[in-house]
This record gives C-alpha cells, sequence and structure tokens, in this order.
C-alpha cells in the first residue's frame, strides 16, 4: 500500500486499527456471530472503547482523539476485514455520535456521547420503519409531548444493535400535519419499559449485529433527550447520513480487501493443467480488474474523507459521500464474487471466509441508504452546481463547426 501518501499519525492510526483487527478479534466471535449463537457482542465494542478507538473524530473532552475523516477511513478498512457486522459495531458510536456532537448540548455530551465513546453505553440508530426506509421523511413513529416527557409510539425495524444495544437514536414525527421535512424530531431513547424487541430476521450475512425489530409502546422519553430543536431532524438527518454512508463506503474497502487477498493467494498456490492459476489470463486479469477497482474506490473514499475535513457538509460533500458509498460498495460486490470465482468451488464453502463476505457484502449495497438513492443524491447535487451557471470553464460547446447553427439546437 501507498503508505507514502498518508501522515505518520494516518499510517500510527491504521496499523492500530490493524493491530486490534489482528489480535484482539478472536476468530470464534465471527464464527459465533456468523452462526448467531452470539447475538451481540458487547464485549468487542468495550474492547474498542478500552484501546479509545470509537469515535475517534470527537475532542479528547468528550473521548475521542480529534482526528479528521483522513484518519478515520483508514481504521475503517482495517476494521472492514472482520465483515459487515463488526465494522457497523465500530461505526455505530461514529454515526449517532455525530448528532451529538454537532447537535446536542454538553449535558447530553457528558451523559450520553462520553459513555459511549468509554464503551459504558452501546448505541443503535433507529431510523428504518417497516413502511419504509428510502422514503425517510415519511416516517410515522411518533412522540407526542406531555409536559417534560414525549410518549414515543411506533415501531422501527432491521435495527443493529436492537438486541443489545442501551441507547437508541430514535427518529419520530413531533408534528402531526406539517411535511416530513418539518415534523420530525430526532430522540435519544434509552432501553426502558414500553421499548421491546423482537429478533424476527434471518439475515443472509451481517449476523450476530442483534439486528431486529423495535416497538415503542408509550414510551417516556425526557424532552431533554431532544436533539436540535423540535421538528428539526432534517439537519441532523444530513450531517448524520455523513458518517452513515462514509463508515459502509470505508468498511467496504476492507471487506473487499481481505476477499482479494484470500483469492490471490489461492491463486498463487492452486494448480491446474500442470501449472498455477494465476498463470492462467482468466484469474490473473481477474486479480487486476480487482486491484484497480479496489485502489480506484480507495482514492475516492479518501478524497471525498479530505473534502469533508475541508468543508464540512455541503451539497458537494453530500454527492461525494454517495459516490463513495455506492462505488465502494459496488466495487466490494464485484471484488468478493471474482474472488469466489477464482477460488472455483472451494471458494463456494466455508472452508474459507469468502461466501460470508460475499454475503456480508451484499447488504451494503442496500443499507446505510440504497445506491439507488445514492444516485439520487449524485445526480441532484451535480445538476444543482451545473445549473448554477457559475462554472468558470471553457464553453466547450461552442467547439463544433456548426455551433451556431441555432435552429438546429431544438430542445421541445
Ligand atoms: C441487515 C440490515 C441492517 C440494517 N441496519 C439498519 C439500522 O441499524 N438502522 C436503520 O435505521 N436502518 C437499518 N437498515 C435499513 C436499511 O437502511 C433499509 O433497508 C434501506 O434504507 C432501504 O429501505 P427499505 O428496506 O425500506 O427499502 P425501500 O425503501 O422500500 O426500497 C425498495 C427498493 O426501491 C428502491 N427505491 C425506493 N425509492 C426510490 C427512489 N426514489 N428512486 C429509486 N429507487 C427507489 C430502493 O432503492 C430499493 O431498491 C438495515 C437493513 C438491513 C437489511
Amino acid at each position: 500500500m501507498s503508505d507514502f501518501v498518508y501522515s505518520p499519525s494516518q499510517i500510527a492510526v491504521r496499523d492500530e486499527a490493524r493491530t486490534f483487527v489482528r489480535d484482539e478479534v478472536p476468530r470464534q466471535l465471527l464464527l459465533d456471530m456468523d452462526a448467531e449463537t452470539l447475538r451481540y457482542p458487547r464485549e468487542y465494542i468495550q474492547k474498542l472503547a478500552g484501546r479509545n478507538l470509537l469515535g475517534l473524530r470527537f475532542p479528547k473532552e468528550w473521548g475521542g482523539r480529534g482526528l479528521d475523516w483522513a484518519h478515520e477511513v483508514l481504521a475503517l478498512e482495517e476494521v472492514g476485514v472482520l465483515g459487515a457486522s463488526l465494522a457497523c459495531l465500530f461505526s455505530l458510536p461514529s454515526i449517532v455520535g455525530e448528532a451529538i456532537h454537532v447537535f446536542g448540548t454538553d449535558e447530553q455530551k457528558e451523559k450520553y456521547l462520553k459513555p459511549v465513546l468509554a464503551g459504558e453505553l452501546t448505541v443503535a440508530e433507529a431510523l428504518t420503519e417497516p413502511r419504509g426506509g428510502s422514503d425517510f421523511f415519511g416516517a410515522t413513529a411518533s412522540a407526542e409531548r406531555d409536559g417534560d416527557y414525549y410518549i414515543l409510539n411506533g415501531q422501527k425495524r432491521f435495527i443493529v444493535g436492537a438486541e443489545g444495544a442501551d441507547l437508541f437514536m430514535v427518529y419520530a414525527r413531533t408534528h402531526p400535519d406539517a411535511p416530513g421535512r418539518k415534523a420530525i424530531s430526532a430522540l435519544l431513547v434509552k432501553r426502558g419499559p414500553g421499548l421491546e424487541v423482537q429478533h424476527v430476521y434471518g439475515l443472509m450475512g451481517t449476523r450476530g449485529g442483534g439486528t431486529g425489530r423495535v416497538y415503542f409502546r408509550d414510551v417516556r422519553v425526557p424532552v431533554a433527550n431532544l436533539i436540535g430543536h423540535e421538528n428539526g431532524a432534517f439537519e441532523i438527518f444530513n450531517q448524520m447520513m455523513i458518517p452513515e454512508r462514509m463508515t459502509s463506503a470505508g468498511g467496504a474497502l476492507g471487506l473487499a480487501r481481505a476477499a482479494l487477498e484470500i483469492a490471490a493467494r489461492y491463486a498463487d498456490r492452486r494448480k491446474a493443467f500442470g501449472q498455477k492459476i494465476r498463470e492462467f489470463e482468466g484469474v490473473s486479469f481477474k486479480v487486476a480488474e480487482s486491484l484497480t477497482r479496489l485502489d480506484a474506490a480507495r482514492a475516492l473514499v479518501h478524497e471525498t474523507a479530505r473534502v469533508i475535513d475541508s468543508l464540512g457538509n455541503s451539497g458537494y460533500v453530500r454527492r461525494m459521500v454517495s459516490e463513495s458509498k455506492k462505488f465502494a460498495t459496488e466495487t466490494a460486490w464485484a471484488v468478493v464474487n471474482d474472488a469466489m470465482q477464482v477460488m472455483g468451488g472451494i471458494g463456494y464453502t466455508n472452508v474459507y471466509p469468502i461466501e460470508r463476505l460475499l454475503r456480508d457484502a451484499r447488504l451494503m449495497m442496500i443499507w446505510t441508504g440504497t445506491n439507488e438513492i445514492m444516485n439520487l443524491v449524485i445526480q441532484h447535487e451535480y445538476y444543482r452546481d451545473l445549473l448554477a451557471g457559475t462554472s468558470s470553464a471553457r464553453d466547450v460547446e461552442a467547439d463544433a463547426a456548426n455551433a451556431d447553427a441555432e435552429g438546429e439546437k431544438v430542445y421541445e
């Protein structure tokens, strides 16, 4: 890998995460999670916290390291080799923490962000409802004000950590009539009376992360647990989608890298027709193609990290984040799929972890906003810039012999 493009502190964080992943995550943990004999690996989260690896971007004051995205994406890639569940559990403090850090009060940071980063409170984010995830602002879970409390009712599904998290970040309607973008609030909800979890899914992959359905029945949430202002979740959602999608993108790089390494090594050992299979162009070109895709995805993710570090949030940031999420997850899918092809039949068995990585990779194109939703954001933000007419670039449309044939430029 091209270490020379990273700063010494980036390399140190990457190596720390790499060492953690290598030495402190037992193989049995992955197997138990995949077999779902373990439903929620709380100890893993606490171990990460013990190494101060959670929420790297948040200030030291709250238990983070005050680093930037350029550092976090390197750690994410390392954790990504463990597969989607463990990468997601590593990421949740970064995702939920973003909302608390950017929009929360100091009291909320003291009470929630600090313990989350210390591994004393585990978190989940509850956005998706049975009626739909993409149409997020159509959410119907409701929180009605009753004095110093909100009374929360409704249900959320596909919530990673539902089975084990202590704290849920929940989006719910606090205005019955206004359009969704002006009607939803973000609340911090502790596990307690009225909150019930059901384990209703058999998942193709990404198992052992405690994914389930959460019911809220007259849950009393203190008004002090409102993040930002009432009906102000639109802005929080937009901000939270940066870590939400960047963590998917960063994790996908690690997952793809792991699968590619397994397949490339295999191709160097396995023989057919009297020679190593990597000597067949059909095999070695798959390795070359995968490497190229992976390096391109990594470059995009790192470029996006730098853009976020410089701009914070903007239409351009949203476009880059969406491109990264889409491209890195599609790359992971293609790379793992080709890795399985390179391995032949044995790749389809549980003698190698390729089949588990493939099952995990499939989800990445669906969660944290489907890749179709990424396309919506990408083209929307592109057109917004294009049509703003602020470009200082050459007018290339005029570089045609008959460019002045205005009568031929018919648009309607
Ligand atoms: C294992 C797992 C873990 C998850 N973890 C969490 C979690 O922790 N927290 C959480 O809140 N959610 C979580 N999710 C939910 C996930 O983010 C949603 O499943 C995803 O956003 C899609 O929502 P949906 O399933 O309701 O599909 P729908 O929104 O119903 O979409 C169905 C299809 O329609 C397409 N579509 C919808 N609208 C458009 C449009 N405007 N243009 C083009 N295509 C469109 C979609 O791309 C998709 O292909 C998880 C999901 C899974 C499976």
